[in-house]
């Protein structure tokens, strides 16, 4: 992928200086391609946050955002453990943390990957949903017997805005024998993933009590119970509760269980950790009616904007002038040729947005740059560091910030 990043001068004395805003970058830059501005101080402090309030370990999903700025964020953030799903992520991983533990979270691997994470990388961690792959994880790692092999178990299909039910997961009796045969070679856990953004506190602890019944049955002793990511971000449209009330219910949930007393609790949260730590800003192209052509779209940044049918924050920076329109619901079309490549949103934005203008578009860190494609040619990115603004929520609408500066 073509990425420009752009970084702070250096002062004369040596110096970094502090990081412009939003529209400061804009205004110097007036991009004509899409631009990435990334918080990473709000990637830190998100992280913080999550691993204060979670019981356990806190696994950071890699595959949600990958940016190297951003793992560093994270791990400034008190982040030792990271989710991987192919080997090109153990690697990137270990790359820029020699000390971190890497789990590898994807239930069907190629040998390969195995070899190479078990053998170069120091990966002990691997999650398996079938017994054909948990054959291929014992050959591969040559009979290892320092293995933690972690048994991922379906779920039915919750409340959760991204069903990740259909595709992975063991059914609760092959669950139970698998964790029996684990249990035989290897330290043993067991997995779940409620879904992403999952709104719905009590999914967790639904969950954990299908978790417990298997354990039980199953009759092993289970060293880690990993409750998954999914952990919800606010859109325009949905307001998840606080992140406390997810921890509570997984707090009661694991209360009802009786798990062994050396059993830890892992979780894996992605988009909670970097939702709000990158925004897009895109430009005007054109308009017509209520339809606003923007230089990405469903094959770039945008692309849950698409069939998935995700809102996202926006406000309006004006290239010349204020704003004084009122607030109108738009719809956006990408850049390439493809009639799929459409936003309906709504996207609120005031109705004298022209042809020149940009938009900011919020909580874009999570599933957003990495779903890039170099579709139609629309491959070119600016990525820019930019600093918090001072108060609330970065996107929330304010009169004062359709004025220009
Ligand atoms: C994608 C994924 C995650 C992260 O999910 P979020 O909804 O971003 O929190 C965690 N674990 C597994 C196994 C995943 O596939």
């Amino acid at each position: 992928m073509n990425i420009t990043r752009i970084r702070p001068l250096p002062r004369r004395d040596g110096t970094t200086p502090a990081l412009p805003s939003t529209r400061a970058a804009v205004m110097s830059l007036r991009p004509d391609i899409p631009m990435l501005c990334l918080r990473p101080a709000k990637a830190c402090r998100e992280a913080a946050r999550f691993v204060a309030a979670f019981p356990g370990h806190v696994l950071y999903a890699v595959k949600c955002n990958p940016d190297e700025a951003v793992l560093r964020a994270l791990a400034a953030g008190g982040i030792r453990h990271f989710d991987a799903a192919s080997i090109s992520e153990v690697r990137l991983v270990r790359r820029l943390f020699p000390d971190a533990h890497i789990h590898f979270m994807h239930p069907v691997k190629a040998r390969s990957a195995i070899r190479e994470a078990y053998a170069q990388h120091g990966v002990r961690d691997f999650v398996l949903d079938s017994p054909e792959e948990l054959a291929k994880i014992v050959e591969e790692t040559g009979h290892a017997r320092d293995l933690r092999l972690m048994v991922r178990m379906a779920l039915a299909k919750g409340e959760a805005r991204l069903d990740l039910s259909g595709k992975f997961g063991a059914p609760a009796q092959t669950t139970v024998a698998l964790l029996r045969d684990c249990a035989a070679v290897a330290k043993t856990g067991l997995a779940f993933h409620v879904g992403s953004q999952c709104c719905d506190p009590t999914a967790w602890e639904r969950a954990l009590a299908q978790a417990d019944t298997i354990i039980r049955t199953a009759g092993i002793d289970l060293d880690v119970l990993d409750v998954g990511g999914g952990f919800p971000v606010s859109y325009p449209d949905m307001r998840p509760p606080p992140l406390g009330a997810f921890m509570a219910a997984i707090r009661r949930g694991v209360a009802r269980m009786a798990l062994p007393a050396g059993c830890t609790l892992w979780c894996e949260p992605g988009r909670a950790l970097v939702a709000a730590c990158q925004s897009l800003v895109v430009q005007v192209q054109g308009r017509r009616g209520d339809m606003l052509f923007i230089n990405d779209g469903v094959y770039g940044t945008l692309s849950d904007a698409g069939a998935l049918g995700f809102c996202y924050p926006c406000r309006l920076i004006k290239a010349a002038g204020a704003s004084h329109g009122a607030l109108h619901p738009f719809g956006f079309y990408g850049p390439t040729c493809d009639s799929l490549d459409r936003m309906e949103g709504p996207f609120p934005l005031p109705d004298d947005i022209a042809e020149g203008d940009w938009i900011e578009i919020g909580q874009m860190g999570a599933y957003g740059a990495c779903l890039r494609t170099e579709f139609n040619g629309f491959d070119h990115i600016l990525r820019v560091e930019v600093g918090e603004p001072a108060t609330g929520h970065a996107m929330e609408h304010k009169t004062t910030d359709h004025r220009a500066a």
